[in-house]
């Protein structure tokens, strides 16, 4: 078992695993008594008890002891990941204007690096957004990408799914799966429209996937 220490993955070491295991047994029991079991003083073990209450394994009441509060790693994991913001993994917004043409809204995908563009109006607000097979659609047999605007081809308000960024992750990564497309722009409402502050994709989600299970 393992827990999580300012988004640290942490070992449960050999000793803690065994104080939950006795708690499970025994609770409620105090910390004198945990530490008669293992043979150990209450103070060596005041270190393992605070880890172990403070990751949500032992709940501790005055006068009664610790108890085991039922949780298992995977649930601690759940609530450590209900807790993420979209502020916290956010990347950096790439922006075209509506008059912009195809051809430099692919220029712009390609320095950017990014798979999708947000299209802002002349007053620097969402208007839309430009997918890859947008612009690939829009190329077949076009001659004239210098010539389109992105506004003509792109989706466009109020049909753009966003979020904010004090929203859980978990909503955006569910917006991400039940709309089927790659990328939120991340918006603060402003008097005249949607300021685009951050974007969250579906690589922003598989990285904090990777990070909890393999740092
Ligand atoms: P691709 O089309 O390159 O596979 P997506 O799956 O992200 O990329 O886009 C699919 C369609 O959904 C495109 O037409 C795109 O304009 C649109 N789209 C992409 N992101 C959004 C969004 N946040 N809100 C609304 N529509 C979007």
């Amino acid at each position: 078992m393992y827990i999580l220490i300012g988004g640290e993955k942490v070992e449960l070491s050999e000793r803690q695993e065994t104080i939950i295991d006795i708690v499970k047994e025994n609770g409620p029991i105090t910390g004198e008594n945990i530490a008669e079991k293992l043979s150990l003083s209450r103070a060596t073990l005041r270190p393992d008890l605070a880890i172990l209450t403070m990751a949500g394994f032992l709940d501790a009441r005055p006068r009664v002891g610790y108890f085991y509060t039922g949780k298992t790693g995977s649930e601690l994991l759940t609530e450590k990941v209900k807790q993420y913001e979209v502020s916290q993994f956010q990347s950096v917004p790439v922006v075209v204007k509506e008059d912009a043409s195809v051809y430099d809204a692919i220029s712009t995908m390609f320095l950017g690096d990014v798979g999708t563009l947000f299209v802002v109006n002349t007053a620097n607000r969402l208007s839309g957004v430009v997918s890859r097979k947008d612009l690939l659609r829009a190329s077949l047999g076009n001659q004239e990408l210098n010539s389109i605007p992105v506004h003509i081809i792109m989706t466009r308000m109020p049909n753009i799914t966003i979020c904010y960024a004090g929203d859980a992750l978990i909503e955006a990564a569910k917006k991400l799966i039940d709309k089927q497309i790659d990328a939120l722009p991340v918006v603060k409402e402003m008097k005249d429209g949607l300021q685009v502050t951050g974007r969250i994709t579906k690589t922003n989600i598989t990285k904090v996937f990777v990070e909890l299970i393999l740092e």
